[in-house]
């Protein structure tokens, strides 16, 4: 079996997670198979290599999972994302749609070195509008986005499209 298949057989489906009519995407039963988190931070570190980035920024909350182990295996920093008023220090910020209202993502003022090229990575793409928030802080704070990975896209609702102009190597180990 493939490594896609193998991680779709373990992905759960919650209906109606956080609102009625999501279908939620719960990873955490990969989290309790090591051999699979090791595959898949393998396999999101091999499709960055080529890229030879200086920093992962990770997403709030579940963005941070992988986030950490590829940048560990890589062996370069790691950089949270986070919502508004979570981290302590100075931070840069940028607000962004949801489909009722707004959100707001932070990240400290000083994580990201001038010119660094940077990889946008979260547990999954949906509509792109987080990770194009993200792409915002980084160009910002002076960085250049180099790639993306995600856990898991659903190409069905196109988040592809908003990130392509930020980067074309847009990873996903699964897609629906
Ligand atoms: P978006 O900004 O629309 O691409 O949404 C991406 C963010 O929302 C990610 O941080 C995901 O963790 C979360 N998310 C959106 N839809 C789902 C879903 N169906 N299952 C799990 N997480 C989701």
């Amino acid at each position: 079996m493939n490594l896609e298949q193998e991680i779709k057989n373990v992905i759960r489906d919650v209906p109606n997670f956080p609102k009625e009519g999501i279908i939620f995407k719960d990873i955490t039963p990969i989290l309790q198979q090591p051999h699979l988190c090791e595959k898949i931070t393998e396999a999101i570190a091999e499709n960055a290599k080529a890229h030879k980035i200086d920093a992962v920024l990770g997403i709030e909350s579940r963005g941070f999972l992988f986030g950490m182990t590829v940048a560990r295996l890589l062996n370069v920093p790691f950089i949270p994302i986070r919502k508004a008023g979570k981290l302590p220090y100075t931070t840069i910020r940028e607000e962004y749609d949801l489909e009722y209202g707004s959100a707001v993502i932070e990240m400290h003022s000083d994580a990201l070195t001038k010119g660094a090229k940077v990889m946008i990575h979260d547990d999954l793409l949906a509509t792109g509008g987080t990770a194009v928030a993200a792409c915002k802080l980084v160009e910002k704070a002076g960085g250049k986005v180099a790639c993306f990975s995600f856990l898991v896209s659903l190409n069905f609702l196109d988040g592809k499209s908003r990130l392509q102009s930020y980067s074309d190597d847009i990873f996903s180990v699964v897609n629906y």
